[in-house]
């Protein structure tokens, strides 16, 4: 999902996708930044496109809508 207004999360970064991944080809896992939990790519999980008008665009890996309503707060409360 594209957000009409990019969400400013402070400083230089802007959240300009939400979306959920599930790729079954992909054996990928990574860290939640927020629980440190497992995000594996091939199961259903929370990906965010974030614009760093700095030095250009990053994806993140949530592991679940509360860890994304999170680390949205963490972000933001900086
Ligand atoms: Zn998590």
């Amino acid at each position: 999902m594209e957000l009409e207004t990019p969400y400013a999360l402070g400083g230089t970064y802007y959240v300009e996708t939400v979306s959920v991944g599930k790729r079954t080809d992909d054996e990928t896992v990574r860290d939640c930044v927020v629980c440190g939990g497992h995000v594996y790519a091939d199961d259903w999980h929370l990906v965010v496109g974030v614009l760093d008008t700095g030095s250009g665009r990053q994806r993140h890996h949530h592991c679940s809508d509360d860890c994304l309503t999170e680390w949205l707060k963490l972000m933001t409360a900086a």
